[in-house]
């Protein structure tokens, strides 16, 4: 069997494997995203001479990414801007690569061997340290004229949210990141996200705006499935609390799709696995 390649790229550490099928990424390194690209750079390059010959390379990437030159572009990490991550791995390694925003990764990876298997419609949003959606729609990937931003959805107050917080997003204030991601309950409440009792208020809070976002897209693309990933949903009590909101918030309007949390143990790493088979055909 072939061997691939796979590079989950994020502002604060770059993930590596190697993998013969998709939903088996193995020999998993992490590598921190240094503020000389060029340092982060030689570290995977090397990770990946030392494994032998690879079918090809998949890259799922923060972003934003210009997908024509393979580029990250606009990203507050700025020794990064304009960084060619693309080529410069195909130059470095002589091999195909494909690549992705690290949520178009993950929503690949989860319709085709996860919680959508099988499903050619399905969204997938990782509620992090940021929040960011990747939508596969009649079994593309969506690229439009760049890729979705759905962290940056515009989102109404919920009803039990805390008065005058105005949201943690630098650019927006109070878009989905800037009012559900895990800084933005730290900010919000004085606690980390994780340090917050399953009772608390703010599960319900977090919940409608989840919810709206799995509304939002429900009426923009229609997917079978919205899987919800990322480190706030370690709270296992949270995703029955968004479809719950999310029912409610829909009135019987539309049927909604399954909201369901990763069925992948690394879904941004089989995403990556799955983008250098395709690269290959
Ligand atoms: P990143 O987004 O940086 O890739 P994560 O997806 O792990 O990383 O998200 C980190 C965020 O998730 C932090 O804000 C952290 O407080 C929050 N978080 C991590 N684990 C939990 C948990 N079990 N419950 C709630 N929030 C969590
Ligand atoms: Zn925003």
């Amino acid at each position: 069997m072939s061997l691939y390649g796979a590079v989950e790229a994020g502002g604060t550490k770059f993930v590596v494997a190697v993998g013969e099928k998709a939903e088996e990424p193995r020999e998993i390194e992490r590598i921190e995203t240094s503020n000389q690209p060029a340092e982060t750079m030689a570290e995977v390059i090397r990770y990946f001479e030392r494994r032998g010959p690879l079918a090809a390379l998949g890259v799922a990437t923060f972003g934003p990414v210009d997908f024509a030159s393979g580029r990250i572009t606009t990203t507050p990490k700025l020794p990064w801007q304009n960084f060619p991550l693309k080529a410069s791995l195909e130059q470095a390694l002589h091999v195909k690569v494909g690549f992705d925003t690290d949520v178009n990764g993950a929503a690949l990876a989860e319709a085709r061997c996860g919680a959508g298997r099988g499903l050619e419609d399905l969204v997938y949003f990782t509620i992090g340290t940021g929040i960011g959606g990747g939508a596969l729609c009649g079994g593309r990937l969506v690229h439009g004229l760049m890729h979705s931003e759905m962290g940056h959805l515009l989102v109404r107050r919920a009803p039990e949210e805390v008065e005058g917080f105005q949201g943690v997003c630098p650019y927006h204030g109070d878009c989905l990141e800037g009012m559900a991601s895990g800084p933005s309950m730290q900010e919000r409440w004085g606690v980390p996200a994780d340090q917050l009792p399953p009772e608390h208020a703010a599960w319900r809070v977090e919940a409608d705006y989840l919810a709206q976002a799995c509304v939002n897209v429900a009426c923009v693309l229609s997917p079978q499935a919205v899987v919800l990933g990322g480190g706030v949903m370690g709270q296992a009590h949270l995703v029955e609390r968004v479809r719950r909101r999310a029912k409610e918030l829909c009135n019987g309007y539309l049927p909604l799709p399954r909201i369901e949390t990763p069925g992948l143990k690394y879904p941004g790493l089989s995403g990556a696995l799955l983008l250098a088979m395709e690269a290959v055909g």
